[in-house]
């Protein structure tokens, strides 16, 4: 579709790879998402594919993504969530109305309706969202160590000692970094 807009960077749980469609947030960020066209693509990588994206969707999506990211960053700095970030997270998961189906290879499909509406899918995406700030989910939330990045992240390596939102994109830089000043 919009063929020059960013890449989308998929990591293996949904709600952060949501967050994740705006990265260095701390730096110059960069928007995966700007317009319903690139959000439709984003939800139909995912699983999730609608029939018709609005203005008005991409606007309810960017709020449930804040609303995460706030949410996700103040777990990983142990703070309490803000009140507001929960409140938009819960009412996207209580419109959503999506149905979880198996199938008979043995996976999970989500059954947005008939048509598949962007609030079908953002309620999946709020759901598993709090999946992980719940605690639900093994794992803990933590941030990327790359200070331009900060991204919240689901560890769940064995001793929660991972670093990096995503080893070759951050963690990478990092280790370019480190070279370049050692021999520079
Ligand atoms: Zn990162």
């Amino acid at each position: 579709m919009s063929e020059r807009a960013p890449e989308f960077r998929v990591g293996s749980v949904l709600a952060t790879s949501f967050t994740g469609t705006l990265t260095e947030r701390c730096g110059t960020p960069v928007e995966r998402i700007p317009t319903p066209a690139r959000l439709a693509d984003w939800l139909s990588e995912m699983g999730l594919a609608v029939d018709a994206c609005s203005p008005a969707d991409l606007a309810a999506a960017t709020d449930l993504r804040e609303a995460i990211h706030v949410a996700a960053t103040a777990q990983a700095l142990g703070r309490p969530h803000p009140r507001d970030a929960v409140d938009v997270i819960n009412a996207a998961s209580a419109r959503g109305g999506a149905a979880a189906a198996l199938t008979r290879d043995g996976h999970r499909r989500w059954l947005l309706g008939r048509p598949p509406t962007v609030v079908a899918a953002l309620g999946v995406v709020a759901t598993d969202a709090i999946e992980i700030l719940s605690g639900v989910r093994p794992g803990v939330l933590a941030l990327c160590a790359s200070p331009t990045c900060r991204a919240a992240f689901l560890d769940t390596s064995r001793g929660r000692t991972r670093r990096w939102c995503e080893m070759n994109t951050c963690g990478n830089h990092e280790k370019k970094a480190r070279l370049k000043s050692r021999h520079g």
